[in-house]
């Protein structure tokens, strides 16, 4: 709990003063809202002795994220990245795929790793999404497919990034680990574009431990989809396609099942401390919480700040003040997946084309939420944002 006050820069623990917190507050840190539900579903699940191998307990999350989402079909993997590199695969793609920098890198490598080139394209300053105008701009005789990322839950393009991909045959999916439980225009995310693929990694809104998911309507890459993840068997002894190890196991799924039921109140305790940053935070020259469209569904897990210039102090700074404080705040996908290896080496030059990418990836600090978030930690934030607005 948060015990001193902070009015002037020399009450910030970077020049000398006791840290707001004895111990870190992260960002990230897991909703473990269904805790003694997963405990009675473990206790099951080592009654009936299935662990793994698409047991009753993956089978009955996949069911409930179709129900939820409006989507026909739900694969659970075990985790978002072999679900991406599995759904790239399922769907053909090949030669250079169209994805944006300002991403997590394993929308990246899920490409590279099985020899496609990830082409980045710029986002728009505004929504932190794929900008259209530069998708187009970089297709080439080679570009096979796009995938769109709903960054921080807030969806992509999706109808102009449709309309691109039917116009030149490209394959069209998303990366919606950052999504679960948001919508576009009303709709959940979940059934846009051929498929969409979900992280359910600890640090997400939605979590199995690890985990992910693949959800689309088309029957016949579902079913493609569901023979890749386990070797390519249709019987005990039957192989009829080329496959990897992609299960969830069933305490994963029983982590899930738990966390579906808790959804509720992690959304709740969410959306307060998103309410609460906005009032301690709207009255700080120089700072923006960005927003959400009141008429979308968002699950409000990602608190992002962005500092434009009329701040007088670096965002590296304001991180590195943070931190003395014992509030682990991050950059998030800074310096760009571009400039990350081996990105970096193959595209040396990438950043003329990426103006957007790298204003923002120098200006959005990510503040921590969730539901176990320390009494205080929203004020204390407040108070070292203002007095660092002051200049020092
Ligand atoms: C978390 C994340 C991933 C990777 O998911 P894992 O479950 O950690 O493998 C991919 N893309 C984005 C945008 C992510 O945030």
């Amino acid at each position: 709990m948060s015990s001193k006050s902070i009015r002037t820069p020399s009450d910030l623990a970077i020049h000398g003063a006791a840290p707001a917190f004895a111990s870190p507050v992260h960002v990230g840190r897991p909703n473990t809202g269904g805790r003694e539900r997963f405990m009675v579903l473990a206790a099951e699940m080592f009654e009936r002795g299935w662990l793994t191998n698409n047991g009753p307990m993956v089978q009955e999350l996949e069911r409930r994220i179709c129900d939820q989402l409006g989507v026909k079909h739900c694969i659970a993997m075990c985790n978002g990245t072999i679900a991406l590199e599995i759904a790239v695969r399922a769907l053909g793609m090949q030669g250079e795929v169209i994805i944006p920098s300002w991403t997590f890198v394993a929308t990246a490598h899920c490409l590279y790793w099985q020899g496609i080139t990830p082409v980045f394209a710029d986002v728009d300053p505004a929504t932190h999404n794929l900008d259209p105008a530069s998708v187009r701009r970089m297709i080439t005789p080679r570009t096979s497919g796009i995938i769109g990322v709903h960054v921080w839950g807030r969806p992509a393009p999706v109808s102009d990034l449709q309309d691109i991909a039917d116009e030149h045959g490209l394959a069209l999916m998303f990366d919606a680990s950052h999504a679960f439980g948001c919508s576009h225009q009303g709709r959940s995310i979940g059934s846009f574009g051929r498929a969409e693929v979900f992280s359910f990694h600890a640090t997400k809104w939605f979590n199995t431990f690890e985990g992910g998911a693949v959800t689309t309507n088309d029957d016949e890459l579902a079913e493609k989809m569901r023979l890749m993840r386990n070797f390519g068997f249709v019987h005990f002894d039957k192989v009829i396609h080329p496959g990897t190890n992609g299960k969830m196991p069933e305490v994963c799924a029983a982590m899930g099942l738990a966390n579906l039921d808790a959804m509720e109140t992690v959304l709740a305790s969410n959306r307060a401390h998103y309410e609460h940053y906005r009032r301690a935070l709207a009255d700080i020259p120089g700072v923006r919480l960005v927003a959400y469209a009141e008429q979308e569904r968002n699950n409000h897990h990602y608190v992002v700040a962005e500092l434009d210039e009329a701040f007088p102090v670096r965002r590296d700074q304001v991180v590195a003040t943070l931190h003395a404080e014992n509030i682990l705040a991050r950059k998030y996908f800074w310096p760009g997946c571009h400039r990350m290896k081996p990105y970096a080496d193959l595209f040396p030059h990438a950043g003329l084309v990426l103006p957007v990418t790298a204003a923002v990836s120098e200006r959005v600090v990510v503040l921590p939420s969730g539901t176990t978030l320390p009494g205080g930690t929203v004020d204390t934030i407040g108070d070292v944002l203002r007095v660092l607005a002051q200049g020092t």
